[in-house]
């Protein structure tokens, strides 16, 4: 039943069982980074501790061995990812290396002066700056599709911009600061019937439901391990073969390369032309370790977050000047939100203090929050891991903060000295 899993998933994750400032740990900061698994983590250290060597050169047995576990690391991906060649899924540090690949070795060769590239508004830094950087270079244009009133996407203002022929269209498949689950297939089949280019930032997509790229009719797709209950520094890029194989490398160095002398290079088939030196190769097995965890109860799972984030938000609408900001029409486990007569750092440095870890700040999409008008805000992000409890202990600490100031007031007005 649904509280036994409960109770089995969280005894896998280590670090759940900790305290903070005293308190045990309430983990709501998920965008930011999941926790890991005992899984990733026991396959990251199997790995280190009988498994160590280079890939790729192998002349011996240890190496081969770390050459195949690598590479069966790489179609574990594919293949919960929908992609029939595990070739065109390329190792990068993560979604901030998938994209710039990306701008940089699709965007110098294609992009030309008075091209445009249209960008979502509630997009991540990482799915902006790239673009920038790539505008700039190029005298490219960049267009930004708008948010409706509810935080849903402007599908009317997005098929209006689609009309200036984009090259390419940088979409999110969910707001990593509204939880917002855009309608990435539609908006994909519009951008391609215009002509467009898409790429798409799986990263806050991918933990929280399945995604099958084969119904998405999209050109590039991104996501990050370490938001997935994998380690940091390993992600990856799935691109069409017939760009990627069309596309010139962006870093060179070993494993890339076919052969080399001072007067030119040929560059190896994919995936390697993109995977210039010594890959991490721990990171991709501990990832790979993180999808076979999560496949096995991924519904159950994602059933459990989605009655996490009503719980906590249920409980915390009770609080007086609690607003949360709309996710859309459907909201994967995360809410951004505002308690009325306080700083969002003030909120979570309160909460911090009770054990609760949420994050507080733009959210590295400071365009989304000039265009609320906001500053930032405070956000409680879930996963199947979490409990009632902690849902609970969300509100009811921000209700105490609530009441702390009232009571500051009401004791600041009766004993003020009257003038
Ligand atoms: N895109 C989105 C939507 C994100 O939430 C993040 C991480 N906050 C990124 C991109 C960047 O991911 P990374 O830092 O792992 O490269």
């Amino acid at each position: 039943n649904a509280a036994d899993n409960a109770a089995r998933w969280r005894r896998d994750f280590p670090l759940l069982s900790t305290r903070s400032h005293g308190q045990p740990l309430a983990y709501l900061d998920n965008a930011a980074t999941t926790q890991k698994p005992r899984q990733v983590i026991d396959a990251i250290s199997r790995y280190y501790k009988t498994g160590n060597a280079n890939v790729h050169r192998g002349s011996h047995d240890l190496s081969n061995r770390a050459t195949t576990a690598f590479e069966q690391a790489r179609s574990t991906l594919a293949q919960w990812l929908g992609i029939d060649n595990a070739a065109t899924l390329i190792w990068t540090r993560g979604t901030s290396e998938a994209i710039n690949l990306v701008a940089q070795s699709w965007g110098n060769t294609h992009i030309k002066p008075g091209d445009r590239i249209l960008l979502l508004q509630s997009s991540h830094h990482a799915n902006i700056v790239p673009w920038q950087l790539l505008a700039q270079r190029t005298g490219a244009v960049i267009d930004v599709i708008p948010l409706q009133d509810d935080n849903n996407v402007d599908l009317d203002a997005f098929r209006n911009l689609l009309q200036r022929m984009p090259k390419l269209v940088a979409l999110s498949h969910v707001s990593n600061v509204l939880g917002t689950r855009y309608p990435i297939e539609q908006m994909c089949r519009d951008a391609k019937s215009a002509g467009a280019r898409v790429l798409v930032d799986g990263a806050q997509a991918l933990p929280h439901f399945d995604v099958d790229l084969r119904l998405i009719d999209c050109d590039f797709y991104a996501f990050s391990g370490h938001k997935l209950f994998g380690p940091t520094g390993i992600g990856g890029l799935w691109g069409r073969q017939d760009l990627l194989e069309s596309m010139p490398p962006w870093q060179g160095g070993g494993e890339m390369i076919e052969h080399v002398s001072f007067t030119h290079t040929d560059f190896a088939g994919l995936p390697f032309k993109f995977e210039a030196g010594t890959p991490n190769i721990a990171g991709a097995m501990g990832l790979a370790a993180a999808i076979e965890y999560l496949k096995k109860d991924r519904a159950a799972q994602e059933a459990q977050e989605q009655m996490l984030m009503r719980h906590a938000l249920s409980a915390c609408h009770q609080v007086p000047g609690f607003e949360a900001l709309p996710g859309g029409d459907q909201p994967v486990a995360l809410f951004s939100f505002l308690l009325k007569g306080f700083h969002q750092q003030d909120i979570a440095h309160w909460l911090d203090q009770k054990g609760i870890a949420v994050r507080a700040g733009h959210h590295c999409a400071m365009p989304l929050m000039q265009s609320l008008g906001l500053p930032g805000t405070v956000r409680a992000s879930f996963a199947f891991y979490n409990t009632l409890d902690e849902a609970e202990r969300l509100a009811h600490a921000l209700d105490e903060l609530v009441c702390s100031q009232k009571s500051q007031i009401d004791v600041a007005t009766v004993t003020a000295p009257t003038l």
